[in-house]
């Protein structure tokens, strides 16, 4: 079974062949116009989908060394996320359905991220259900029981920022380019992490907060520089560690109350924010602190790709569960 994934809902241009659930090519088109204004601008970003689509596609198919006529289905992402660019990966993957003749699947982008897990799975451990997967992106933060593939249930998430923003606006603080997290992750590993100590959130529950560490970030950083012109410079590492420090403890704390409320010892993490080498880190110590057995996907599958759309794609497949020719894309959806 032949799938072809793609992947367009924020600033990542992707297509993905997949065989029998394993990744055959995995193109990803990174729109670079958006550094330059520090952030994903929207217009901008399903300007650049359209000139990548059909090239990204073509370069999927030929690096799998199949033919378009062995497509089984076509899977692609329904949202959440810009609504200008699903549309441009929704329109194509509806039309390259009906001119090849065969079923159309959507897929949930953060199920996706969650279902990452299963690319290649024979090769690696996967997650036995259920499962407590931890979603941490640019656009999302939450813990979600996963009872089954398609049976998710989020019982916490974030009340303001995603902690991808809360990297990414931090970063921007500090003069860095976006997305500044890979550029947090790699200062902060020749930084002391105890050297500024943050704020952390009280927020209930398993939820999270992010948006006050944003402006104590802030805060500080105009106090010090005021003090010190070169302040940022000449701490840049210790500001780094000690903020990934703050943020993997909030993370790590919702994890622990939630492996403790459900009985759930065996933990996930997906989501770009999982490329982060501090928050690998803190997973593998809580396999000896606290018994738990952990899940932290290939590198390239944390980011967004299409190889997760397509393997939702495979797994919706067995089930027929095929979508018709009205779908619409849609910016805000819930499992
Ligand atoms: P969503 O999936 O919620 O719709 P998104 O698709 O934009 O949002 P992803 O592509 O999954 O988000 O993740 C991008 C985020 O991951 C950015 O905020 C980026 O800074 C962050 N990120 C990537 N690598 C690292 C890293 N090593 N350390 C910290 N953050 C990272
Ligand atoms: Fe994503």
């Amino acid at each position: 079974i032949y799938i072809l994934g793609i992947e367009s809902s924020c600033d990542d241009t992707s297509a993905a062949i997949l065989c029998n659930g394993k990744v055959l090519s995995n193109v990803v088109a990174s729109q670079k116009i958006h550094e330059q204004y520090g952030g994903v601008v929207p217009e901008l970003a399903s300007r650049a989908h359209q000139q990548n689509i059909v090239p990204v596609i073509d370069q999927a198919i030929k690096q799998a060394n199949i033919d378009k006529k062995d497509l089984s289905a076509i899977a692609f992402t329904r949202g959440p996320g810009l609504m200008g660019s699903l549309l441009v990966g929704t329109s194509f993957a509806k039309s390259l359905a009906l001119a090849l003749d065969i079923p159309l699947i959507d897929v949930n982008h953060m199920q996706a991220h969650i279902l990452a897990h299963f690319i290649d799975e024979d090769e690696f451990d996967k997650p036995e259900f259920p499962f407590l997967a931890m979603t941490i992106s640019g656009g999302h933060t939450q813990i979600v029981k996963v009872n089954d593939h398609f049976d998710m249930e989020i019982i916490g998430e974030t009340i303001d920022d995603a902690v991808g923003e809360a990297f990414d606006k931090s970063a921007k603080i500090l003069g860095l380019p976006y997305p500044g997290g890979p550029l947090i992750d790699r200062y902060a590993q020749l930084g002391n992490p105890k050297a500024f100590p943050f704020p952390k959130p009280k927020v209930g529950e398993l939820n999270f907060s992010f948006s006050g560490l944003k402006t104590s970030v802030l805060y500080f950083i105009q106090k010090m520089v005021k003090e010190n012109p070169n302040f940022i410079e000449e701490n840049l590492n210790d500001i780094c560690a000690s903020l990934q420090y703050t943020i993997i403890n909030i993370l790590i704390d919702k994890l622990k109350k939630a492996s403790k409320q459900t009985g759930i010892k065996h933990i996930a993490i997906g989501g770009g924010v999982s490329a982060n080498s501090g928050i690998r880190k803190a997973l593998k110590e809580g396999e000896h602190k606290y018994g738990w057995k952990t899940y932290v996907p290939k590198f390239e599958y944390t980011t967004d790709n299409a190889a997760m759309i397509a393997i939702v794609g495979y797994l919706k497949y067995l089930k027929k569960d095929f979508t018709d020719m009205a779908v619409v894309a849609k910016a805000r959806i819930k499992f």
